[in-house]
């Protein structure tokens, strides 16, 4: 058992931290403020080869290994949790699901612009009567000879509203339960019929568009759907369990920045004539904060390494999410609380820090949910 980083993933990582240093962690309570849609950053990170990181090159990405794309995600998130989640439903969700299910000419034409950069994607699954409970979903796609028919609505959608492709879940047999759900590549500057209703007001998670989308008769060419009829459940609980490791890695992130801050913050303020870090009771949070970001990092790469290996890795991915989400919140509110009364401020970043990791919990698989999941993988005989 190796824990040490490869020379290529301290590489990646090095050159990741310099440009979030230097680029993103200026501007992020700016982000923050506006929640406008950073583009110019993203720009700037797809000539970084970042919003490709582990497709291979042949189809535009930086051909990185998943330990090294987890890594990029942290130091991403740890400049700005809003920017973590515009990578990792561009690539983990919407890039992946072209890329483990999409044919050769889908992966050609939607994929590539996407690991470039060129493109901004989406993943579409949930909807206001289904969130958990992705079957219930009432947006329907009916063929009509050779395209789709596609009516209904979507909720909560990060990137939605500048997503260029969008991977759109639908029922194409609804009496079929799970089994009737498909999925369908959605081109918003084509496709008539795609509406973005608007975007949500957020706690955090600010720079990247929550949005409301609706289907109106909205019409796809057959060549548009992923895979065959009926395969989309699977298809999104596959792609969901890999797009875990990552929001794993935007926890880590989070947690790391709040905790770097705090433990700065602890030498720096005194208090009864001492730095405040010098209480045992502000060294003991520090000790605390940063055991649980180490236990949850290696939670993430565990799951990266089955991922890596071809085994199964439901179990690890739900634990690494589920564990790294729970510390983000936790280490984030022992943040707020080194900083006292100027931690509840903006003057400071760490209530930006508590915002963006609440997140964590709910999107991708509720912590509850997390907790059915792997219960069910323990149970299993
Ligand atoms: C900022 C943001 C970005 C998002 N981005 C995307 C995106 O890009 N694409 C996308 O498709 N979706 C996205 N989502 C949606 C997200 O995945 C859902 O919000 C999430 O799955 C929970 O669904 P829900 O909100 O309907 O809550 P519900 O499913 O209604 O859950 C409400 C509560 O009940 C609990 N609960 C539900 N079912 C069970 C159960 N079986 N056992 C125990 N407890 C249960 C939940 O844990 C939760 O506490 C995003 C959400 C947010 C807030």
């Amino acid at each position: 058992m190796d824990f040490t980083l490869s020379a290529e993933q301290a590489q990646i990582r090095d050159m990741v931290a310099e440009f979030v240093d230097e680029e993103v962690v200026p501007v992020a309570s700016e982000i923050d403020h506006d929640d406008e849609f950073p583009r110019d950053l993203v720009s700037e990170m797809a000539e970084l080869g970042l919003m490709g990181m582990p497709f291979p090159e042949k189809y535009g990405g930086a051909g990185l290994d998943y330990h090294s794309y987890a890594i990029g995600l942290e130091e991403i998130s740890r400049g700005s949790g809003g920017l973590g989640t515009v990578v990792a439903a561009h690539i983990s969700l919407a890039g992946n699901m072209l890329y483990e299910f999409g044919d050769e000419d889908q992966k050609q034409e939607y994929l590539v612009p996407l690991a470039e950069g060129r493109d901004i994607g989406a993943f579409a699954l949930s909807e206001a009567g289904a969130g958990s409970d992705v079957p219930a979903m009432a947006t329907t796609a009916e063929k009509d000879g050779d395209e789709y028919v596609v009516n209904g609505g979507k909720l909560w959608i990060s990137n939605g509203s500048v997503a260029d492709t969008i991977t759109l879940f639908a029922k194409t047999d609804p009496e079929a339960g799970n089994k009737g759900i498909s999925s369908f590549i959605v081109r918003p500057e084509e496709d008539d019929g795609f509406i973005v209703e608007g975007t949500e007001e957020k706690l955090g998670d600010k720079g990247c568009p929550t949005a409301e989308l609706r289907f109106d008769d909205m019409r796809l060419p057959e060549d548009r759907l992923i895979g065959e009829e009926g395969e989309g459940f699977v298809q999104a609980l596959k792609t969901l369990n890999g797009g875990r490791i990552t929001i794993a890695a935007r926890g880590v992130g989070i947690a790391r920045a709040a905790f770097e801050e705090a433990r700065d913050y602890a030498n720096e303020r005194e208090q009864f004539g001492q730095p405040i870090g010098e209480f045992q009771s502000i060294k003991h949070k520090l000790a605390d904060m940063d055991t649980k970001i180490q236990a949850a990092t290696l939670l993430m790469h565990k799951a990266a390494d089955k991922k890596i290996r071809g085994e199964e890795y439901i179990k690890d991915a739900a634990q690494a999410k589920l564990y790294a989400s729970e510390v983000s919140r936790e280490v984030a509110n022992e943040g707020i609380q080194i900083h006292g009364g100027y931690g509840y401020t903006k003057d400071f970043p760490a209530e930006r820090f508590y915002r963006d990791a609440k997140l964590n919990e709910i999107y991708e698989g509720t912590s509850e949910v997390l907790r059915n999941t792997i219960g069910d993988q323990l149970l299993e005989t």
